[in-house]
């Protein structure tokens, strides 16, 4: 497959969140194929009923599973917003306008301000910078203010139900009702976002099991409530479970010299900062490429778009929502919040965003061509953007994997 769906322990969480004033990232679509739209089968009473003794056999009891499912509706806003996420698709520079917003930036200064004492202690314990502990709380739920107000139970039962990863979000249920059954919140305050997310970081219940705290040692593990700590400091817990680097960026906006081999852009291939710097590329507004380890050259637009020099941390925050456009929004919030200026490069704010049936039917013409894209699932990932470059280069075009339109239909 094209995306960048990742495996392991706690590894798909909040894939599906995402905050609920922000639009999904252009490639969220990413976990959902074509063919898994929806289809609700109807009969809830009917699942439930079937699901009960998978349940049980889990270790949630008779009296939880009566007191969270008894009344359980399926959700039509969640069917709704599953359908449309599938088909849903934008470019990264609308993604980024709104993600990162004048308005989020002032109101994530005044959080970090405000949440001084806290976010001291956080970094303390975890060795978690703020500035990206900031950044998601920005995105996922607009610094606490948009949490979510659908019962995460009713949410889970309405996708479970349905036909698409059913089997996935039936386990995430299985966490939900471990945690109502653990005691940290009471049934009617388990609420979220329309797939499952929760909180003012949006954890999805199986990575609350795994790696959500409780900071402030009350003893629950309150991500609901509207102080942040806990859900701030499981934050942080999370990134520094997947090796978040302390003080170190997640990446910086770089321009690349003349004649650049744009066939060394991408995430898999790594360079040192000193032999990125021999290459031509720069720091754009100047300044030496920061020494993070290996590191790659992203193009999320295309050459005609600003280019990244994406540090090891960015591939932590790809744990939390692996689409691209989303890892910059949380990088590049950060550093605005801390006081960093904007993305300097325009973006080719003339083209458009491929829909799904014209992103399927870019993979499908790759393969066909001979270049392996990973399936025609609809999903941008790596390797469909590797096929794009051989593509590009078999024709002499540049070979930025930009999935655009001229790449289709110059595709026979
Ligand atoms: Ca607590």
């Amino acid at each position: 497959m094209g995306g960048k769906v990742r495996s392991g322990v706690a590894a798909v969480v909040l894939l599906f969140g995402g905050g609920p004033l922000l639009a999904e990232p252009p490639t969220r679509h990413a976990l959902h194929g074509p063919q898994e739209i929806s289809v609700m089968t109807g009969d809830v009473a009917a699942w439930i009923a079937a699901f009960r003794p998978r349940a049980e056999a889990a270790g949630i009891t008779a009296a939880m599973l009566d007191a969270a499912l008894t009344d359980v509706a399926l959700r039509p806003d969640v069917v709704e917003k599953d359908r449309n996420q599938t088909e849903f698709t934008r470019t990264i520079w609308d993604y980024l306008d709104k993600a990162v917003s004048d308005d989020r930036i002032v109101a994530g200064q005044k959080a970090l301000k405000k949440r001084d004492h806290l976010l001291d202690g956080i970094e303390a314990k975890y060795g978690v910078d703020r500035q990206v502990l900031l950044a998601i709380w920005g995105l996922e739920s607009s610094y606490g203010v948009v949490r979510g107000d659908i019962p995460t139970v009713a949410a889970l039962v309405t996708l479970a139900s349905s036909t698409r990863r059913g089997a996935y979000f039936e386990r995430e249920l299985l966490a939900a009702l471990r945690i109502l059954q653990e005691g940290d919140v009471a049934p009617a305050a388990m609420k979220g976002s329309w797939a499952g997310a929760m909180g003012h970081t949006q954890f999805m219940p199986s990575s609350y099991l795994a790696l959500a705290v409780d900071f402030d040692g009350d003893g629950r593990r309150d991500i609901w409530g509207d102080d942040p700590g806990d859900a701030l400091a499981s934050t942080a817990a999370f990134l520094a479970r997947y090796g978040w680097r302390k003080g170190a960026p997640w990446g910086v906006e770089v321009t690349l010299p003349a004649g650049f081999d744009y066939r060394l852009s991408g995430e898999k291939i790594h360079h040192s900062a000193a032999e990125w710097q021999t290459m031509g590329v720069a720091r754009a507004g100047g300044g030496d490429l920061p020494d993070c380890g290996p590191s790659s050259v992203l193009l999320p637009g295309g050459a005609r778009g600003a280019a990244f020099l994406i540090c090891p941390n960015f591939h932590v925050i790809e744990h939390y929502n692996p689409a691209d456009a989303y890892v910059i929004a949380v990088g590049h919030l950060g550093d605005r919040i801390l006081g960093g200026g904007p993305i300097q490069a325009a973006w080719p704010r003339d083209l458009r965003a491929l829909t799904l049936e014209e992103r399927v039917a870019l993979q499908h013409r790759l393969t066909l061509a001979g270049f392996d894209a990973g399936g025609a699932d609809g999903r941008i990932g790596p390797l469909t953007q590797a096929a794009i470059r051989a593509f590009q280069t078999s024709i002499s075009v540049v070979p930025d994997g930009y999935a655009s339109l001229d790449v289709l239909k110059r595709l026979p």
